[in-house]
């Protein structure tokens, strides 16, 4: 449950420092050191999963729900205008803490631009086909 070289880890068991935010049995919501908007937040399980392929399906739902509670509760206290809940998965997906995390970005009006992606073009055929092969059972 606890990874020795995870700086996460460490932020749980209070070895290194955090601004947190919240805090119960589960997870730790804590500000994040290079923030990409003011208020930028991360929320974390204090046991060790790498991404969202390890951790339990609970706990991902308890994380939805959490992220539910400090959106509603940043926005209000912030007065920011929008808001980003992203989580990236692997080193392609540009995640480089291997602790499962999710952002909680504030976003406001004439704030910095954060380009997601842009959209890629397949033929209706390919889309077709993705669609065939993606559907669950
Ligand atoms: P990701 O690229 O999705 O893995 O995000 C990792 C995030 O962790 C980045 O936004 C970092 O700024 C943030 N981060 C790294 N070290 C710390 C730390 N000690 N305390 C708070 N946030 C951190
Ligand atoms: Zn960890």
């Amino acid at each position: 449950m606890r990874d020795e070289n995870c700086i996460f880890c460490k932020i749980v068991a209070g070895e290194i420092p955090s601004r947190t935010l919240f805090e119960d049995e589960d997870f730790k919501v804590m500000l994040d050191v290079g923030p990409a908007a003011k208020g930028h937040a991360l929320i974390i399980p204090k046991a060790h999963y790498a991404d969202i392929y390890e951790l339990p399906g609970e706990l991902a739902g308890e994380a939805m729900k959490l992220a539910k509670r400090m959106a509603t509760h940043m926005t209000t206290v912030l007065n920011c205008d929008g808001f980003n809940i992203l989580q990236n998965n692997g080193e392609v997906a540009g995640q480089t803490v291997f602790h499962y995390h999710m952002h909680l970005i504030p976003r406001y009006k004439g704030g910095d631009e954060m380009i997601l992606w842009k959209a890629n073009h397949f033929s209706d055929e390919e889309m077709d086909a993705l669609a065939e092969k993606l559907k669950v059972q």
